[in-house]
């Protein structure tokens, strides 16, 4: 999982949730059962153990027509100090810009590794007058290398970032292979005081003394709010879930779109090709000696991108 060039094919692996969408005859009509796969993380450090590190930040007339929508402290000046905060940023010439630090934990660089691919495309658009832009600082429109979440060419995932630096504290606690199956709240105060969980097929209660976070991400932490009673009206009947607040969890739930099929065909290999880099069979059974292994290989294979 540290190593970046082989980001694609983790979520085929047991660290991936493999969830689906609903079938649908309005988006995902190219794939099978007209579903798309979301690929979600499935251990410590979430999916920032399997994801393609690309560090960018939202753009800034978002966060402001937040705030213009009534969502106070969400202007792009109210959220720059905690991008801020966040990073280690290595990159050079920026490294003084006033949208920048490198005192934070997340270490955020260009990859080390450039292709000549990637040095014609920058300057093909710099021929068609993109001018070459730091795209987390004042403009986002132009044309650049990638920043990433990366340390010296290693993945940087939030877990790196921040529970290794802190892994000797003696209040930090990590429980693995431990599903939270509820967040337990008062019924007549309304106040959260701990988590159930299974592990290894026993259930376990533990108490906040202070407060409880929950950031089990986009799908589960709606999903743990209903199944701890905060619930859409719908769901009452369906589920049979005691009621605790009525609230439209989940609603408004978004992906961006992703295009798989921009696919250049050039005359020689310019770029790296992992399948003359890596034995994709040593790396199918690094984890899990099973038919995962061919089934890497055959998407190593077949995936037209490789082909550059
Ligand atoms: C394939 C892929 C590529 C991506 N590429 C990029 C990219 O290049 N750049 C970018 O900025 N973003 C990217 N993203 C998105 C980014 O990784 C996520 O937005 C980010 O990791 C979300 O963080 P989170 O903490 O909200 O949730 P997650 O990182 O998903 O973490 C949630 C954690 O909670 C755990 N969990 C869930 N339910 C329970 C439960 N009931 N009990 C216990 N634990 C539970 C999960 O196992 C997981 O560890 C990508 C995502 C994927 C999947």
């Amino acid at each position: 999982m540290d190593l970046p060039m082989v980001a694609n094919y983790l979520q085929f692996t047991e660290s991936n949730w493999k969830y689906k969408t609903e079938s649908s005859d309005k988006y995902c009509m190219g794939l099978d059962g007209q579903q798309c796969n979301w690929p979600r993380g499935k251990n410590i450090g979430g999916s920032s153990v399997l994801n393609y590190m690309i560090y960018t930040r939202g753009n800034c007339r978002d966060y402001d027509n937040w705030k213009k929508l009534g969502n106070t402290g969400w202007s792009f000046a109210d959220v720059l100090p905690y991008f801020k905060k966040v990073e280690n940023f290595t990159i050079d010439e920026y490294k003084n810009s006033e949208y920048h630090n490198d005192k934070g934990y997340l270490s955020v660089s260009y990859p080390p590794y450039k292709s000549k691919v990637a040095d014609a495309i920058i300057e093909a658009s710099q021929q068609n007058g993109f001018p070459y832009v730091d795209y987390n600082g004042a403009t986002q429109v132009g044309v650049s290398r990638l920043q990433v979440s990366m340390r010296a060419g290693v993945r940087e995932s939030s877990s790196r970032a921040y529970l290794h630096p802190a892994r000797n504290r003696s209040n930090l606690h990590v429980k693995k292979f431990a599903m939270v199956t509820k967040i337990l709240i008062d019924p007549t105060t309304k106040q959260t005081y701990g988590v159930e969980f299974e592990r290894f097929g026993r259930f376990y209660s533990i108490k906040a003394s202070k407060e409880v976070i929950l950031s089990s991400g986009a799908i589960n932490s709606p999903q743990l709010l209903m199944l701890s009673g905060i619930v859409p009206k719908k769901h009452l009947k369906e589920l049979g879930i005691p009621v605790l607040k009525h609230a439209r969890v989940g609603f408004n739930l978004m992906d961006h779109i992703a295009l798989g099929g921009l696919t250049f065909m050039i005359d020689k290999p310019y770029s790296l090709r992992i399948e003359t880099n890596i034995d994709n069979r040593k790396f199918g059974n690094v984890s899990q000696p099973s038919q995962r292994a061919d089934f890497c290989t055959w998407r190593l294979r077949s995936s037209p991108l490789h082909r550059l």
